[in-house]
């Protein structure tokens, strides 16, 4: 892929709660081994999200998506900030669209084709299958690199823009999938609120989540992967569902975050670089397994119909 920007330095601006908009905070920790600059991350003292603050503003974020250390983070530092290796991970995210629009497809009578929209798509590799098995699927992804990717590799033309921001215009879909990026946005209520006004009654808005104390988080501390610049909020997984459920949001369906995972990918996650390096060592760095991931939710909203 093409990238301009090798590494960008965030401009941190203050902010409040982005559930629940509380502005009183307990300090949790401040990560600064990171070039985008140190970050800090504080509890809510009303809703117990974890969040940076001050944090990154949009176009630190924008530019973080256009940077080499996102997509590929062996090039130029052993530090993960995005991915280890977007390109090759590329089979995983096939595997994982498979199952993840069976399912999908498991909550619609059978046959019915859908109006399918996913959210900050990548390289469309979910929207492609779905094309493929006959659904009208779009993608949008506000990165040029991800859009310009999508069209090398799959012949798709994807929505270059954000998606809180984008006009729809009267279309509607019936079901909004956000996989691997709502701990990304600045404001996952936004978000939320959008993915409601373009579902059909009755659609589904699917999202997956880093939950906030679960066991690795616990474990690891500061050190958990999920401590890197890139991730804005960590939410409590019943704050975050009951925040959903006041916008008008019902509670369809919660549970483990299920993936298949390569070995690097996984022991990247718990920041385990030796490991990688004996996975490299033993060739198995690229054997995958599919299992619930720990500390990861994903949660099924329904517009009520
Ligand atoms: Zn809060």
């Amino acid at each position: 892929m093409q990238t301009t920007i090798t590494e960008n330095q965030f401009n941190f601006v203050p902010t409040v709660c982005m559930l629940c908009g509380d502005s009183q905070t307990r300090p949790r920790y401040t990560i600064t081994k990171y070039k985008q600059g140190d970050l800090t991350y504080v509890t809510c003292v009303r809703c117990g999200t974890a969040y940076q603050n001050p944090m990154p503003d949009q176009a630190s974020m924008q530019d973080f998506y256009h940077s080499q250390n996102f997509f590929n983070a062996k090039r130029n530092s052993d530090l993960l900030t995005g991915y280890r290796d977007y390109d090759a991970e590329e089979v995983t995210r096939q595997i994982n669209a498979k199952t993840r629009l069976s399912e999908i497809e498991t909550l619609f009578p059978a046959e019915k084709k859908l109006r399918i929209l996913k959210v900050a798509c990548g390289y469309g590799t979910l929207v492609k299958l779905a094309r493929d098995r006959g659904h009208q699927a779009d993608g949008i992804d506000f990165s040029s690199v991800m859009v310009q990717g999508a069209k090398d590799r799959y012949n798709i033309n994807l929505i270059e823009d954000d998606f809180v921001t984008h006009d729809f215009g009267d279309r509607k879909f019936d079901v909004v999938v956000l996989y691997g990026a709502i701990n990304n946005f600045l404001r996952p209520l936004d978000v939320a609120r959008k993915a409601s006004s373009v579902l059909s009654a009755g659609g589904f808005y699917i999202v997956n989540h880093v939950w906030l104390n679960s066991f690795p988080e616990q474990l690891l501390k500061h050190r958990y992967w999920i401590y890197r610049p890139p991730i804005i909020g960590l939410y409590p997984k019943r704050a975050f569902e009951q925040y959903h459920v006041q916008l008008g949001f019902q509670l369809y369906r919660s549970r483990y975050d299920v993936q298949y995972l390569t070995c690097d990918k996984f022991f990247g996650y718990l920041q385990f670089a030796l490991l990688i390096k004996l996975a490299e060592l033993l060739r198995i760095h690229r054997r995958g397994f599919t299992i619930p991931i720990p500390g990861y939710a994903r949660v099924f909203f329904q517009k009520p119909g």
